[in-house]
């Protein structure tokens, strides 16, 4: 289906045809079909607020069909060899790398961000699949005399089963790849439950992964408008094994309580409230350009983004005059528009959230200096927004933003900052920038949270762990620490030699 009438954006000329290829169906088995009652809802284009596509719409008897394929592949995939594994994942790897453009533009139709970033996106979420390739050939254990000599004590490792992943909107390939890539190495079968804001990437990728010789079953794709009943139907499933979420803390809180139902694994990576510190003794040039990394890069709608950058007061309005200067001359427009620099926000909805926040804070005294409206016409554009000097308890400072939009509060003490940076729940991201080689050491131990970026504003790497403390979750995603999420761990003792 194409653009709806009536919107004067006009698309790329690649996206028919693309759009064309996508599957539209559920993913399960072998391929598309469409689901048992026949309901399909529209993915719409965030920049026009156009139906991009229509998509079959997942039923509790679809996710119990997908658990049926899961685990009718169980078996078979656990006892693949590692290496053929790996292979799977390595020539879906080369597909989706061979094929970047086509993964870009789709994902800057159904989510909004710039034709660049996807492409960005494109070489991160690939990466996984590449990465954990090598690693299905390295799952070891381990053999030991018992220290008594009374026994061996032999540790293997072994798939954990059936995984479900729910994924969100905002990196619709990266949130999918980390997570199929170690489970699929690992030797499990998944399910996928992808946001309904974006499915068309994950029902490309499945395509593209049977295309890669992926047997049918391992991997299934089950879009819904239902999400609530159909993953509480999966959760409520003997046969699953792990569920493995990323989105916000909220809804992991709900899955968490599901998961208690049959001691499931979990993997949560949850909301952040990322602070972004630049200590007086920083190359504030260089912590202008992390800034704009960490707060602009995919529109701010990152679990890493900057949410509070707080800098100390003596820098303050330097810092701010300069951030202010580079972001008011963000362009805005549709992702796929070259000059583009920021795309849409996801949805109305969201980007209703982004505006009250900012009206709040305004409200309460803080000051604006660039941005702070909603943009008109069609899609939900919203402007690139600089917020200083936000009164302590602004409800701006404790939640997401989730997007373009900079919030700065200054501090005067090392020890205050360190106290502002800890004062959340969350404990994702967290950036500093200081030239202090002391201070490095010293703020990096003290600051709560799970990845620290010193002097960059960009941190989410494939080969390192990623993944939170505190409320923003349990579990790491990617390096070497990944994979171990979707094994168990098995002693089997044997007599002494
Ligand atoms: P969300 O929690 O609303 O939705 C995430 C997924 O959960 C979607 O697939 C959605 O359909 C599904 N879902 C929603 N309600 C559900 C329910 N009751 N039961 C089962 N599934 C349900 O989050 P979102 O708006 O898609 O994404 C934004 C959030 O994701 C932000 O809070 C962000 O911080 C977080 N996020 C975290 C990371 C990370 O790695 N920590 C990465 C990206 C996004």
């Amino acid at each position: 289906m194409s653009e709806s009438s009536g919107t004067a954006i006009r698309l790329p000329d690649a996206a028919a045809d693309l759009l064309r290829e996508v599957p539209t169906g559920l993913w399960i088995g072998s391929g598309p079909c469409p689901s048992s009652d026949g309901s399909t809802f529209d993915v719409l284009n965030p920049a026009t607020g156009g139906s991009l596509a229509t998509v079959a719409n997942a039923t509790v008897d679809d996710a119990v069909a997908a658990v049926d394929a899961a685990a009718a592949a169980a078996d078979e995939w656990a006892a693949t060899p590692p290496r053929t594994r790996g292979e799977i994942l390595r020539a879906s790897f080369e597909t989706i790398t061979r094929r970047r453009e086509d993964f870009a533009l789709l994902m800057t139709l159904e989510m909004g961000k710039t034709l660049d970033e996807s492409r960005g996106e494109v070489a991160y979420g690939a990466e996984f699949f590449r990465w954990f390739s090598e690693e299905a050939a390295r799952i070891n254990g381990r053999v030991t005399t018992a220290p008594s000599g009374n026994g061996e004590i032999v540790v293997t490792k072994e798939p954990v089963g059936i995984c479900l992943a729910v994924t969100p909107w905002n990196f619709p390939l990266a949130m999918g790849t980390r997570k199929i890539g170690p489970a699929l190495a690992a030797g499990c079968t998944m399910v996928v439950k992808p946001s309904e804001d974006t499915p068309l990437t994950t029902l490309l990728l499945a395509k593209v992964m049977s295309e890669a010789g992926l047997p049918p079953g391992v991997l299934s794709v089950i879009p819904t408008m239902r999400a609530p009943e159909v993953v509480a139907a999966v959760m409520a499933d003997e046969r699953l094994r792990k569920v493995s979420f990323t989105g916000s803390t909220q809804v992991g809180r709900k899955l968490l309580e599901q998961a208690a139902g049959h001691v499931l694994r979990t993997s949560m990576e949850l909301g952040g409230n990322a602070p972004f510190i630049v200590f007086d003794d920083a190359d504030l040039d260089a912590a202008v350009d992390g800034a704009i990394a960490a707060k602009m890069r995919n529109g701010g709608e990152a679990c890493t983004a900057a949410n509070r950058i707080l800098v100390q007061n003596s820098v303050r309005e330097e810092f701010t005059a300069k951030l202010t200067e580079r972001i008011a001359a963000t362009e805005v427009g549709p992702g796929w528009e070259p000059g583009s620099l920021l795309g849409p926000i996801i949805n109305a909805r969201q980007r209703e959230r982004i505006a009250d926040l900012v009206d709040d804070a305004a409200s309460d005294g803080a000051v604006l200096h660039t941005g702070g409206s909603i943009l008109p016409g069609p899609g939900f554009f919203y402007q690139p927004t600089v917020l200083d000097q936000i009164p302590a308890g602004a409800a701006i400072l404790r939640e997401e933003i989730f997007g373009p939009v900079a919030a700065i509060t200054g501090f005067d003490t090392e020890d205050e900052a360190i106290a502002l940076a800890n004062g959340t729940e969350f404990g994702l991201a967290s950036y500093f920038y200081s030239t202090d080689l002391a201070r490095v050491q010293r703020v990096s131990r003290r600051i709560q949270a799970g990845m620290v970026g010193v002097n960059r504003g960009v941190i989410s790497d494939p080969a390192a762990p990623f993944g939170g403390i505190k409320q923003s979750g349990l579990g790491s995603e990617g390096g070497s620490e990944g994979i171990q999420e979707y094994l168990n761990t098995k002693y089997v003792a044997l007599p002494p030699i």
